[in-house]
């Protein structure tokens, strides 16, 4: 890996400006080019984010103040009616484009959002997938998503009745670090087909690849002002939230409830992709032979740093010692690794604070009676942030983790003596996000599915079939969000119906104000015989 001298230089007289503060792993070459794009004045101060293999020092760039937030919506508004009035082919033509920029130059994205977060390239790969499936999508649907609806007007024929789509203007995408391509194009990609502008606010630590994004979709051929990323916390996601015209905000449910309130106080709208504790059912007649390796990925892709991965496992006790036994193994067998390669099946957690956070759950849970099947340890021998794979039994109710989002590789294990007493445990919990239940006969798994309180319900797979199928909503039941992504929720999110009735028999001089002309109670009876009529017809 290639390293870089840099000089934070902002120390006044007493401090040489060409001493370096910090040796930065990114090359000022791959840096400059792509800060460059940031929406700043230089005011606010920088930010050093870290290299999560290492802890070493990554990159240094300059932070949006609240001014900037600003000017950039002011931009973004501006630029925004040309792009709304292009022909939609147009529009649906960037998107395909950018589907196709992500698949050609996928190692250097991939690097990035390995650089950036920490993880294994397998699941740096699943947003690359991700966000293909997503501009391809919404390039053939989206002139579905988008037509005019015909609906039956006030009295059949005389009134015409059609529904508009109107983009909101601009769209304001506030996403964390754990997916920071992934995240950033799910909103982005609707908002841009429906004629919206967007600004982007990144999490600080993942703050490049949003800018590879902006870089990536100037090269698909959006115009400028239409993409643009401001960098920072949450002042200047607070701020974000005061411009915009629509909020899609993804992040935790604590900063969700906040963000819906600024919202709210503006009268703007606000999908909230928050966070899950998301169960996986193995009933009594599961293959095991696919739900093993099923459960592993569902459990620990991502280090478990994944809104739909898996953190509590609910297993019928007829093939609960033969499935844990076969499940604790295969973790046991998962690779740790730092490489920008396939070797690794998991990779580090994403900062500090994360390690900190999972130790204290598991911490908490051992101190509390549970027992670890498998791991429990930091492994620091990987790398600083590293953290086993960590298989919890015996989790005491009034354990952190048996409630809380760990967001970390660690699951607890639940028995039960029946797919009734299964639907109680996973309903036990104030989110809802993803479940996913393994049965060999997929009727009775669609049954349960009915009856799991959670956005998206996976049966034979823990996660990626109802994520990897953008036409379908994705989102949160109870705590685990508002609103959906995905499909043509997220579109009808981000626009605004607008419906024109035409009276038609105005031009004839036959209208509502001349049969109201004429008086007395004429105008109710013939509305009450018409009524009667489309009643009777069983007009809708
Ligand atoms: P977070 O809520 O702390 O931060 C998310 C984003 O919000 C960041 O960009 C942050 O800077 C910004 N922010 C913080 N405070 C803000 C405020 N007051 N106003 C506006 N913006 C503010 O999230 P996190 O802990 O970094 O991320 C992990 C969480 O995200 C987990 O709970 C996870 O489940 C959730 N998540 C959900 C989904 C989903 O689709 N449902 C996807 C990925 C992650």
């Amino acid at each position: 890996m290639s390293t870089a001298h840099e000089s934070d230089g902002a120390l006044g007289d007493l401090i040489d400006p060409e001493l370096p503060s910090a040796t930065y792993v990114l090359e000022p070459g791959v840096v400059a080019p792509l800060v460059e794009r940031i929406a700043t004045s230089q005011s606010a101060g920088t930010h050093r984010s870290t290299l999560p293999f290492t802890g070493a020092p990554l990159a240094s760039f300059p932070l949006s103040s609240a001014d900037d937030v600003r000017a950039a919506t002011e931009r973004a508004r501006s630029a925004q009616p040309a792009w709304a009035d292009r022909p939609l082919r147009e529009r649906t033509d960037v998107l395909d484009r950018l589907g196709e920029i992500v698949l050609r130059r996928q190692s250097e994205i991939l690097d990035m959002v390995q650089l950036e977060s920490g993880k294994a390239r397998r699941s740096a790969f699943e947003e690359v997938a991700d966000v293909a499936q997503v501009c391809r999508h919404f390039a053939v649907r989206g002139p579905d998503y988008l037509a005019d609806r015909r609906e039956p007007g006030l009295l059949p024929v005389l009134t015409g009745v059609r529904v508009h789509r109107r983009p909101v203007g601009v769209v304001g995408v506030i996403v964390p670090w754990n997916y920071p391509l992934t995240l950033v194009l799910s909103e982005a990609v609707p908002a841009l087909l429906a004629g919206n502008a967007v600004v982007v606010k990144p999490d600080p630590q993942t703050t490049l690849s949003a800018l590879w994004v902006a870089e990536a979709v100037e090269e698909a051929g959006l115009p400028a002002d239409l993409f643009t990323v401001v960098t920072g916390g949450a002042d200047v996601g607070a701020a974000l939230v005061d411009h915009v015209d629509h909020v899609a905000f993804t992040g935790s449910t604590e900063v969700g409830r906040k963000v819906a309130a600024r919202a709210g106080e503006r009268l703007v709208g606000a999908t909230l992709e928050l966070g899950g504790k998301n169960p996986l059912y193995v009933a009594a007649d599961a293959d095991l032979a696919s739900a093993v390796p099923g459960a592993v990925r569902a459990c620990f892709a991502n280090s478990g740093q994944l809104c739909m991965s898996i953190e509590r496992l609910v297993v019928h006790e007829d093939v609960a010692d033969e499935f844990l036994a076969r499940f604790v193994e295969a973790v046991r067998d998962l690779r740790l690794g730092t490489g920008l390669d396939y070797t690794a099946d998991v990779g580090s957690l994403v900062s500090a604070a994360q390690l900190e956070r999972v130790s204290e759950h598991v911490d908490d849970a051992l101190a509390k009676g549970a027992r670890a099947l498998v791991g429990g340890v930091h492994r620091s021998d990987v790398g600083p942030y590293f953290y086993a794979p960590t298989v919890l039994d015996g989790v005491p109710d009034d354990a952190r983790c048996a409630t809380e989002e760990t967001f970390g590789p660690v699951v607890s294990v639940t028995r039960v003596a029946s797919d009734d007493e299964a639907v109680r445990v996973m309903n036990a919990s104030d989110l809802g996000l993803n479940a996913s239940v393994w049965s060999a006969d997929v009727a009775h798994a669609r049954r349960l599915a009915a009856r799991i309180e959670a956005g998206t319900v996976n049966v034979n797979d823990g996660y990626t079939s109802a994520w990897g199928s953008p036409g379908a909503p994705m989102g949160g039941f109870k705590a685990s969000g508002l609103g959906r992504r995905h499909g043509r929720e997220s579109v009808e999110a981000m626009t605004e119906a607008q419906t024109v009735a035409v009276q038609r028999a105005a031009r004839f001089g036959a209208s509502l104000d001349s049969l109201y002309a004429l008086g007395g109670d004429t105008p109710s009876r013939v509305l009450t015989a018409a009524l009667q009529v489309m009643r009777r017809l069983r007009l809708p």
